[in-house]
């Protein structure tokens, strides 16, 4: 058997990482059971759905490789074949015309509240034949009216839902539209979607999704219904606790790979282990490891992960996301050094690439800008000796490297007498503007000679002014 899964997200919002979290699930399983994983736009709401939110989905998950099998589909597209099962339902006697008006429905339900019943709708219209089958209508669907519905879910457990508690579902609306859970069942059966993983705020869905695959007469898929992302204040994550939106952690500076070890982590377990691979994902990814309680999004881990992947990840592939940061700075990044030597030198200290962005901005000023208060505190008369110094020994120095500028910065100590903690600071705000940066050698190297001397001559300049 092919395993096929599928995310089918509503474009009604931003991409939520609890919903990254479900695609990343069903992309696994797919590629772990070497079968293949569909994405499908659930759009029909066509009042909240919007293209914007559509592109941020797509958006999102290009930015994390979860590339479908197949699809994206659009359930607006979609439409002539929802009203062709609905066409076959009616003729078979699955589902009916039911054109009781607002007016009945709502006194239905007061006197079914005021009876202490859980409102549903009675079924009024199963048997009717109305006088003019033009009157506004809505179609129903049959819902056995006895029975049960056990559902073996994967995460869950057996789930057993009464008949006598669903009532007949609406799956057409008065202006023809076909509604959710009969057009997700109609597209999981013409998919033929072996493995429903989603969030367990569907569940409730399940019986009746489960009723109308019956009535299709389709094996019914298997369910795993995965429990919420939670904030640390024990309530469903949202956008009170923080960034939730896909695209909101890749403005943040993190990277793909920690934010995918990161969900995968979250909700499920292989052992102890805590950093994986996608290739090591794909080859542990088990449903039958998923955690049956709710997690809560701990955003230091998350960091803790992002950090770990800028320090081991490839430095050019690292580059390659400060280079996105640079641009939503507007920064130009080609009169500087190479984006891969900031990496190497900046990532032991940088969590996020923004912080990397925002910390190495001196590296590609043209005209640097100085922190003030340092300014006035290290770039003065006493720093002045040290600072022409050093100018005078880098212009004659070898090889532009690491060692040979650590030497150079010794001897400008020992020839003027002075501690490093004198005239170092002066130097790192001469060539960075503050006093935040890492060992002077390494800042000086990755600078480059031009722009080096080309500060410092300028930190001189704004001395003797
Ligand atoms: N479209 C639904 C949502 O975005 C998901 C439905 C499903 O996975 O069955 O919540």
């Amino acid at each position: 058997m092919l395993v096929k899964t599928r995310f089918a997200p509503s474009p009604t919002g931003y991409l939520h990482v609890g919903g990254v979290r479900t695609a990343l699930y069903c992309w696994l399983f797919a590629k772990h059971k070497q079968g293949k994983y569909i994405l499908r736009i659930e759009d029909t709401d066509r009042e909240r759905s919007t293209d914007v939110a559509v592109k941020m989905i797509l958006d999102g998950l290009a930015w994390l490789g979860l590339n479908a099998d197949e699809g994206p589909y659009y359930q607006t597209q979609r439409f002539d074949r929802y009203q062709e099962i609905i066409e076959q339902w009616l003729k078979e006697g699955k589902a009916y015309r039911c054109y009781c008006d607002k007016a009945r429905l709502e006194k239905l339900r007061e006197s079914q509240l005021e009876n202490k019943e859980k409102p549903r709708y009675d079924g009024f219209c199963r048997q009717r034949q109305p006088d003019n089958c033009d009157a506004p209508h809505v179609i129903r669907f049959k819902n056995p009216e006895h029975g049960e519905v056990i559902i073996n879910d994967l995460v869950l457990g057996q789930v057993i839902f009464q008949n006598k508690e669903l009532d007949d579902l609406i799956i057409r609306r008065t202006d023809g539209t076909p509604t959710y859970n009969f057009t997700v069942i109609v597209d999981d059966y013409d998919m033929q979607i072996t493995h429903v993983i989603r969030g367990n705020d569907h569940l409730n869905n399940t019986p009746r999704q489960i009723n109308m695959l019956k009535a299709l007469g389709f094996s019914l898929p298997q369910y795993a219904h995965v429990p919420m992302i939670l904030g640390d204040d024990g309530k469903r994550l949202s956008k009170r606790h923080g960034a939730v939106s896909v695209l909101e952690f890749k403005e943040m500076g993190i990277l793909p790979e920690a934010l995918l070890n990161y969900l995968v982590r979250l909700g499920w377990s292989h052992g102890d282990q805590e950093i994986f691979s996608i290739d090591e994902m794909i080859k542990f990814f088990d449903l039958s490891a998923l955690n049956k309680s709710p997690c809560a999004f701990d955003t230091e881990k998350l960091l803790w992960l992002n950090h770990h992947y800028i320090k081991t990840l490839p430095a050019d592939q690292v580059a390659k996301a400060l280079l996105w940061q640079f641009e939503q700075m507007k920064v130009k990044v080609f009169s500087g050094p190479d984006l891969a030597e900031v990496v190497l030198a900046m990532r032991e200290r940088c969590k996020t690439l923004k912080e990397m962005a925002e910390q190495s901005l001196f590296f590609y000023q043209d005209q640097l800008v100085y922190d003030e208060a340092a300014k006035i505190k290290h770039l003065t008369t006493d720093t002045l000796p040290a600072l022409k110094l050093l100018t005078e020994k880098l212009m004659h120095l070898s090889a532009w490297l690491k060692e040979p500028i650590k030497t150079a910065l010794a001897e400008v100590g020992e020839t003027l007498g002075l501690k490093m903690g004198k005239y170092g600071p002066a130097v790192r705000v001469a060539i960075s503007g503050g006093t935040q940066s890492p060992s002077l050698d390494i800042t000086i190297e990755t600078l480059g000679k031009e722009k080096t001397i080309q500060r410092l001559n300028a930190a001189i300049a704004c001395i003797t002014e």
